[in-house]
């Protein structure tokens, strides 16, 4: 027997979320059956919401509401400082630690020769403009991941980056080999940046 029509639309569509079966789609389609209308609603808007209302920072590529991104218009973060991220999301935790009062730019993920992504692929042109025209930036900290790929594109920036004269420097890996950014507790996290090394 198979799933009404609308049904079996619902579960190839959370089929297409990270991690998510065929099992596991199923139950949460059922269950979506389940809810009151209206939660069902918010949930309907607040997808459609997410693609509309939010954008790419022209400067820094956050997500955000507004461009530029209420980072890159604070006139009183510090200037001269830039921390370069994987993801959008490793900003909320850098925020979240509220230690660091810089500026970023997200790369929107890593070099990766096995994945046959390259420095064009990701935010690193967007980056190497922005330093051009920004000479009072002084030093850029590269806050990617401790994984293989955030370490090859570590490398890669700093080998382009330090030619301009620019101090680059890498978070300090109390961070354990292979740990996000973003699943990083604030204590470890500040002692990371704190502790941050040359490049
Ligand atoms: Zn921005």
């Amino acid at each position: 027997m198979q799933y009404p029509e609308p049904i079996a639309k619902l579960i190839a569509s959370y089929m297409k979320l990270p991690g998510i079966g065929e099992k596991t789609a199923t139950r949460l389609a059922f269950y979506t059956l389940g809810m009151a209308d209206e939660d069902v609603k918010d949930f309907a808007s607040a997808l459609t919401a997410v693609k509309r209302d939010l954008h790419y920072c022209t400067i820094c590529g956050n997500i955000t509401e507004d461009d530029p991104c209420p980072l890159c218009k604070d006139a009183s973060r510090d200037q001269k400082t830039l921390l370069v991220v994987e993801r959008s999301r490793d900003i909320m935790a850098m925020e979240r630690m509220n230690e660091y009062h810089g500026l970023y730019h997200v790369l929107h993920g890593t070099i990766s020769p096995s994945a046959g992504t390259g420095p064009m692929d990701i935010n690193i042109p967007s980056l190497i403009e922005r330093l051009k025209s920004h000479p009072e930036i002084n030093e850029v900290i590269i806050a990617t991941n401790a994984s293989l790929d955030g370490e090859t594109t570590a490398q890669y920036l700093a080998k382009l980056i330090k030619p301009a004269q620019i101090k680059v420097t890498r978070l300090a890996h109390g961070l354990s080999a292979g740990a996000d950014i973003d699943y990083t507790d604030e204590v470890t996290l500040f002692k990371a940046v704190q502790g941050r090394t040359e490049m």
